[in-house]
């Protein structure tokens, strides 16, 4: 396992950067999606209740895939700090070297593939920086 070099971290770096205004345009276009449902059920424009729920189980999925976005953003943020400390890159786990390839495929993984994989195991479900 190597360190990375300063052009992969640069192209790391750029990626995460990129991706992180991707999801703050599609958080902040979600909120005001779900500010717009919000207006429209309280100027009652949803007349029977069946729209209603209709547009309350879309208003969950949004609010859902909010979280997953937030989530995202929160990761890559971690993950930008860890660029400025010069950290990144290293497993927080174990301290190793996460693979490049790794790293290629998600730019905020945390993780070498064996912490995540026990990781996993261990809290059940997947993360925003699943296991290759
Ligand atoms: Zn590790």
């Amino acid at each position: 396992m190597t360190e990375l070099t300063a052009t992969e971290l640069q192209t790391l770096t750029d990626r995460l950067t990129r991706r992180r205004q991707d999801l703050l345009a599609m958080i902040q276009a979600g909120a005001s999606d779900a500010g717009h449902d919000n207006l429209r059920h309280i100027a009652g424009e949803v007349a029977d209740s069946g729209d209603e729920s209709t547009a309350l189980q879309q208003t969950d999925l949004n609010l859902a895939e909010m979280e997953n976005e937030v989530r995202e953003l929160r990761a890559i943020d971690r993950a930008l700090e860890r660029v400025k400390d010069g950290t990144y890159g290293s497993c927080i786990e174990c301290g190793c070297h996460i693979p490049y390839a790794r790293l290629e495929a998600y730019p905020a993984a945390e993780r070498c593939t064996d912490c995540q994989t026990r990781y996993e195991r261990q809290y059940g479900g997947r993360d925003v920086t699943p296991s290759l």
